[in-house]
């Protein structure tokens, strides 16, 4: 297999509406891609449709980019960011809505009055910007606002006027929900119970406010584009407005239908005005078409909406398709299901028959998946010529789906050319080929081949590694040798064979040692004992990625993080991909940042630590000479002697490259001293934190700061036992400062 090294790409600056279910893509990852593989204006096919972002930043380097959409709300997202309203149109519909009449009142003041409460400093009345709410009550437990009286905000208990407020909008509940429900299916159908479940996850609060908010949408008479404008904030309203919003929150990103033990209802309006932010786009647009309008040469969108089983036979015919990119979807029963309610609620329910399937299903496991992306791959390899390159993205990765993704794939005839992983909280990013048409017969997988990756890997990381890595390169190993599907078996009996195979070679080979301490195979970090097979002198990725970094910096003094990267990456390609955290480890250990760039410190310039490092040599001799010791150099060891006995063996480090340090050491460890810049000792205790082979290994020595050598230098009076005290008494410290794991 290629190793394709790692693309770098920025985190978006805004995430954009719905953000929570649309994968978490890096920008400029895909453009990159294709500036090295395809020409621009060329036609490519994103056949899952599932990253808006994705095709428009294809579309905007000026390809051609073919989308098969058949969630309706994705194709709006695809639509919207392909042709944005301006922004005088969101804030003309908003304030179209604003004022259009409820009763005596105006909609906005009518919405808002289902929020107002009191401030509990000043009494003043105040909206709610949300409420608290625990699963199964019938009010509020607290609210949030913000006074402009008098200033106070945050989260307070509810009263019981908040309590009655929540209660008389529930009174009249039912009406409106049977609305909502209608605008989804009609009242015999039978999905209605589906519906009604999901709807279960909308308060009544909100959804009055949302069917309220929708009625007006139907009446209001609008320019096109205003009303694509309201039908975008009303949207991101109706996200905002169910229960999947747990409270406190790290990172939320439902992949269920389940309405968390304590959440937050937030206040419609106030979500309808956020919409203005959170939908305008300044960049400019691109063509967006619906298949089969052609699109200019300098590149657009073609929405197919529709599954790509019936796209194949006129795209075979009609266009050359140059590559192939997505983003591999992954299950999510809760945007799914969402997505049918909501393109009911906007659209009607016309607009939610082809997708109605969504509300309908429960379960999405891995096996539907595999199947799914299989009958997808299937389609495709018809639909391309032999050689065509897939670039695909795999978001939020764990090992099922990425078994998933590989099987679906290889059973359809893909070759995997390449796979970088950097970590698990990063998409991988995948290169398939479309192969021969090889109708060959898939033989049961072999063991050894998989046991064989998993130690070469971990041989030439020469470090521990997550499960996430030891599975994918199992997996790398089963699908170079076009066995990951045997013929005879269904997907889900495949994917627990594989599963269970990497679990039995890590158990069974003792080679293997499990750093965990939970128990469970895919827990925790695994790497090999060492043993003499190991090269001494092979170097753990850690202390490379220290290496390439500073002599990156060297030669490039004032770079950007992404300059980094992209120079330190393809010498650390695959799974060796190292990890943001890890470089900016590095990056804080030697380097300081003004503006944009990184620049080495002064005192961690090559030729002012070359000459540091001879001082501290110095120093070292000169006690060593003033506590009565004979000096002795042996390779990169001072030695103190006495009686022709080495006593201390100091290595003086100006780098924390400790694991290469560790193999160098002859002397025993209680006699050895490892002496680190002080800047170094945060990385040093970061490498020992990522890596516990070398915490271990580690432990019996004793690292000291060039500091305590400089200290010791100074004491007037110095003998062999208060220099023992004062090494005993500066251990170097655990840094505690900001730290990233892996
Ligand atoms: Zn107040």
């Amino acid at each position: 297999m290629e190793s394709q090294s790692y693309i770098p790409g920025l985190k978006p600056a805004d995430p954009g509406p719905l953000s929570r279910f649309i994968p978490p893509l890096e920008e400029g990852v895909v453009s990159t891609w294709l500036s090295h593989h395809t020409s621009t204006s060329s036609w490519l096919l994103d056949p899952f449709g599932f990253s808006p972002k994705l095709v428009l930043e294809a579309a905007r380097a000026g390809y051609r980019v073919l989308v098969t959409v058949n969630n309706p709300i994705t194709r709006f997202l695809v639509e919207m960011a392909a042709s944005p309203p301006t922004e005088s149109d969101f804030k003309a519909a908003l304030a179209d809505l604003a004022v259009v009449k409820k009763g005596d009142e105006r909609l906005e003041s009518h919405l808002q009055s289902l929020y107002l409460t009191t401030c509990e400093k000043c009494g003043h009345e105040v909206f709610a910007q949300y409420f608290l709410w625990h699963k199964g009550d019938e009010a509020p437990f607290a609210k949030n606002y913000e006074c402009k009286e008098c200033g106070d905000s945050g989260e307070r208990l509810v009263t019981p006027e908040d309590v009655e407020r929540a209660k008389r909008i529930a009174a009249t509940d039912g009406l409106h929900r049977s609305r909502a429900f209608e605008r989804v299916v009609a009242l015999h159908d039978d999905d209605r119970s589906y519906a009604e479940e999901a709807i279960q996850h909308y308060l009544p609060r909100p959804l009055y406010a949302l069917t309220t908010v929708i009625n007006r949408l139907d009446s209001l008479n609008l320019s096109v584009d205003r009303r694509r404008a309201l039908t975008a904030l009303i949207l991101a309203a109706c996200d905002a407005g169910n229960t999947l919003w747990a409270h406190p929150s790290e990172r939320p990103r439902p992949k269920q239908l389940s309405t968390p033990n304590q959440f937050r209802e937030y206040n419609m309006w106030i979500q309808l005005e956020r919409g203005l932010s959170l939908w305008m786009e300044t960049a400019s647009s691109v063509p967006c078409v619906a298949w089969p309008n052609k699109l200019p040469e300098t590149g657009g969108i073609c929405i197919y909406e529709g599954r790509l089983k019936d796209l194949a036979h006129e795209v075979k015919k009609e266009i050359p398709i140059a590559a192939v990119i997505g983003s591999v979807p992954r299950p999510n029963q809760a945007f799914w299901t969402l997505s049918a309610l909501w393109a009911g609620w906007l659209w009607g329910s016309d607009a939610v028959e082809p997708f109605k399937i969504a509300l309908r299903r429960r379960r999405y496991d891995w096996a539907w998946n595999a199947t799914a992306l299989n009958a997808a791959f299937v389609h495709l390899f018809d639909l391309l010529a032999l050689g065509t390159l897939f670039f695909g993205l795999l978001p939020e990765a764990e090992p099922a789906f990425l078994t998933s993704a590989l099987m679906a794939a290889d059973a359809a005839g893909f070759n995997l050319k390449s796979l970088a992983l950097r970590t698990e909280h990063d998409p991988i990013q995948i290169l398939w080929e479309r192969g021969e048409h090889l109708k060959h017969d898939v033989e049961k997988p072999d063991v050894e081949i998989v046991r064989k990756e998993i130690e070469s890997h971990l041989t030439e990381r020469c470090e521990p590694a997550s499960y996430l890595h030891i599975h994918a390169a199992g997996l790398i190993a089963l699908a170079e040798a076009h066995s990951m599907k045997p013929s005879n078996m269904e997907f889900d009996e495949a994917l627990r064979s594989t599963q269970a195979m990497i679990e039995v070679v890590l158990k069974e080979n003792s080679e293997f040692i499990h750093y965990s301490t939970g128990g469970s195979v895919d827990t925790g970090l695994w790497g090999l004992h060492l043993n003499a097979d190991l090269s001494p002198h092979s170097e753990s990725l850690a202390d490379s990625v220290e290496v390439a970094v500073v002599t990156f910096l060297q030669k490039n003094p004032e770079s950007i993080y992404l300059e980094i990267e992209e120079d330190l990456y393809p010498r650390c390609t695959g799974l060796m991909t190292p990890s943001k955290g890890l470089i900016y480890a590095v990056l804080n250990s030697y380097a300081e940042k003004s503006g944009a760039n990184w620049k080495l410190r002064a005192e961690d310039v090559a030729s002012a630590r070359r000459a540091e490092l001879k001082k501290i040599d110095e120093l070292i001799k000169s006690i060593g000479v003033r506590l009565k010791y004979k000096i002795k150099q042996d390779g990169k060891f001072l030695i103190w002697e006495e009686n022709g006995q080495p006593v201390r063996a100091f290595n003086v480090l100006a780098s924390a490259l400790v694991g290469r340090a560790l193999t160098e050491i002859s002397y025993p460890p209680e006699k050895t001293m490892l002496v680190i810049p002080g800047g170094r000792a945060a990385l040093v205790a970061y490498k020992e934190q990522r890596d516990p082979a070398l915490a271990e290994r580690l432990k019996v020595y004793r690292l000291i700061k060039y500091r305590l050598v400089r200290a010791l230098s100074e004491l007037p009076i110095l003998t062999r036992e208060t220099f023992e005290e004062q090494i005993a008494s500066d251990p170097v410290e655990q840094s505690k400062g900001q730290m990233m794991m892996f």
